[in-house]
C-alpha cells in the first residue's frame, strides 16, 4: 500500500525535491498559493512531476501555484504584505480582494441550485435535462488541486461550497422528475470520499428503486492524482465490488476521469487501476480543458485519446478553458482551440472520434466550437450547443463574427448584423 502524503502551503517545504528550487521560487509559490488553492501529493510529486525540467513540466505547473497566474499589481499587493508579516486580518483582506477580481463564481451556478418543496437544494444542480448533479459533503475536496479549476472558490471561499448531506434528498429528487436518467456524483472529487459513504448514497438509490435512473456517473480526478484509491487503498476493494453490485442491479457506473496530459495515462499505477475499474464493468470516460503551458498542442492531444482507447477509455469531452481563476495563464482562443481539436481528429481512428468538443460550458450551455468559416464574405465561427439549458437548442448550428482573439462566448457577437443570438431572447426570460 502507499501511504498517502498530503502537502499545502503549511508544509510544502518538506517536499525533498523543493531543494531544485530556489528561495525565490518557493516564494512566490508562497504569494500565489495565498490566493489560489494550493494542495498536492506525493504520487503528483514522485511519479509525475520530472523534477529535472520541473519549470516547464506540466504537473509542475498544475499543482504548483505559478507566479504569472496572478497579474502583477495583485502579486505584488499580496508579495508585500507576507514580507512585511502583516497581521492576519489585513493579509486576508488583501487576499479576498485579489480573489474577488478572478471571478469566483462563473457561468452562474448558483443559477442551477434546485428549489423543491419550497427550500433551496444545496448540494444537487440541475441545468441539463436528464442530468442532475449531486455534491456529496464528503467529497467536496481534491487530492490535488489543479491551478486551473473553476471549483477554487469551494475551496478557498465557504459561502461558495455546496453540499448536501442526506441521502434521501437525492432520492426525492430524482423520483420527482422522471427525466433525469444520469445522476453525477461530483465535487471536487467524490473519489476521495470512503466508500461506506458511496454505499451511503447508491444503496439509497438501489433500495428506492427509481426506474427512470440509468446512469451514476463519478467525476474524478483520481485516476491521474492517486490511482491507488482504485487499487491499493485499504477501501478500494469494497468501491470496486459496490461498482460491480451497481452494475448487477441495472445501473451503469461511468468514471468521467480527467486526463490532462498523456503522461498521467503511463505510470504502473494508473494502468493497474484502468485495468480493476474496467474489469469489474465501469465505464470510463476522459474529458480534460486545453491549456496553455500544459496541452495546447494537437500532437498531445491525438496521442492522449490514442493511449486512452487502448487503455480502454472513451474520449468524451475536450473542453474549453473556463473563464475563472488563473484563465489569463491557461487561456488559448477558440480560433487556435478548434486547430487543436481538427488537427489531433484528423490524426485518430474512428474509435477515438468519440470526443465532442471543444465545448465552452457557459451559463447557457455547452457550446461548441465547430469551426471556422466563410459565409457570403464574412468570417464566422460556427457555433452549436452539445447541451442547453432548454433541449431544443441544441443541434442548431449558429454563427457569430469571427475574431482571432476571442477566448469566450462574452467575446463574441452575433454575425451577419443580427443583435441576438437565437437563443437569448428565451435565455433571458427563463433566468427572470
Ligand atoms: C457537462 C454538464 C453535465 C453533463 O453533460 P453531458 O453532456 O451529459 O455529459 C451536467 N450538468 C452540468 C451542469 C454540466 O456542466
Ligand atoms: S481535481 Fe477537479 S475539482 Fe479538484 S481541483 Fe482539479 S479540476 Fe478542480
Amino acid at each position: 500500500m502507499t501511504e498517502y502524503k498530503s502537502y499545502a502551503l503549511h508544509n510544502f517545504r518538506d517536499i525533498p525535491q523543493m531543494e531544485y528550487l530556489t528561495e525565490e521560487q518557493k516564494f512566490n509559490i508562497e504569494v500565489v498559493g495565498t490566493v489560489l488553492p494550493f494542495k498536492t501529493n506525493n504520487y503528483v510529486v514522485d511519479e509525475l512531476i520530472d523534477w529535472n525540467n520541473f519549470e516547464k513540466n506540466p504537473f509542475f505547473i498544475l499543482n504548483f501555484p505559478q507566479k504569472e497566474m496572478l497579474d502583477e499589481a495583485s502579486f505584488k499587493s499580496v508579495a508585500t504584505v507576507l514580507k512585511r508579516g502583516a497581521p492576519k486580518k489585513e493579509i486576508q483582506d488583501v487576499v479576498r480582494k485579489v480573489r474577488l477580481k478572478l471571478n469566483p463564481n462563473p457561468a452562474g451556478q448558483e443559477s442551477n441550485v434546485p428549489v423543491f418543496e419550497g427550500k433551496k437544494l444545496n448540494g444537487i444542480q440541475h441545468k441539463y435535462r436528464e442530468t442532475m448533479l449531486f455534491f456529496p459533503t464528503q467529497g467536496q475536496t481534491c487530492h490535488a488541486y489543479c491551478t486551473f479549476c473553476f471549483r477554487w472558490p469551494q475551496f478557498a471561499l465557504n459561502e461558495f461550497k455546496f453540499a448536501m448531506k442526506e441521502a434521501d434528498k437525492l432520492v426525492q429528487y430524482v423520483k420527482a422528475n422522471p427525466h433525469i436518467t444520469d445522476v453525477i456524483f461530483t465535487g471536487g472529487d467524490p473519489a476521495v470520499m470512503k466508500t461506506r459513504f458511496f454505499e451511503t448514497y447508491f444503496n439509497a438509490l438501489l433500495e428506492a428503486d427509481i426506474p427512470n435512473l440509468k446512469n451514476i456517473r463519478i467525476g474524478t480526478k483520481s485516476l491521474a492524482y492517486w490511482p491507488y484509491r482504485f487499487t491499493t487503498d485499504n477501501d478500494a476493494s469494497d468501491l470496486l465490488r459496490l461498482f460491480k453490485k451497481m452494475k448487477r442491479k441495472g445501473i451503469n457506473i461511468a468514471l468521467m476521469a480527467h486526463f490532462n496530459h498523456p503522461s498521467e495515462l503511463k505510470t504502473d499505477a494508473v494502468k493497474r487501476a484502468v485495468k480493476r475499474l474496467i474489469d469489474a464493468g465501469v465505464q470510463i470516460r476522459s474529458q480534460s480543458p486545453v491549456l496553455k503551458h500544459i496541452n495546447a498542442h494537437a500532437d498531445i492531444w491525438a496521442e492522449n485519446w490514442k493511449l486512452q482507447v487502448r487503455l480502454g477509455i472513451i474520449p468524451y469531452y475536450m473542453f474549453i478553458a473556463r473563464d475563472t481563476g488563473a484563465q489569463d495563464y491557461f487561456a488559448v482562443s477558440l480560433n487556435q482551440t478548434w486547430q487543436i481539436f481538427r488537427n489531433a481528429y484528423n490524426q485518430v481512428s474512428g474509435i477515438c472520434r468519440t470526443v465532442k468538443g471543444p465545448s465552452m460550458s457557459c451559463n447557457p450551455g455547452k457550446i461548441q466550437v465547430v469551426g471556422v468559416s466563410e459565409i457570403k464574405g464574412e468570417k464566422v465561427f460556427v457555433l452549436n450547443f452539445l447541451q442547453g439549458r432548454d433541449p431544443g437548442w441544441v443541434g442548431k448550428p449558429f454563427f457569430a463574427k469571427y475574431d482571432p482573439n476571442a477566448i469566450w462566448i462574452d467575446d463574441l457577437e452575433p454575425a451577419f448584423g443580427v443583435s441576438n443570438f437565437f437563443f437569448e431572447e428565451s435565455y433571458y426570460q427563463m433566468l427572470a
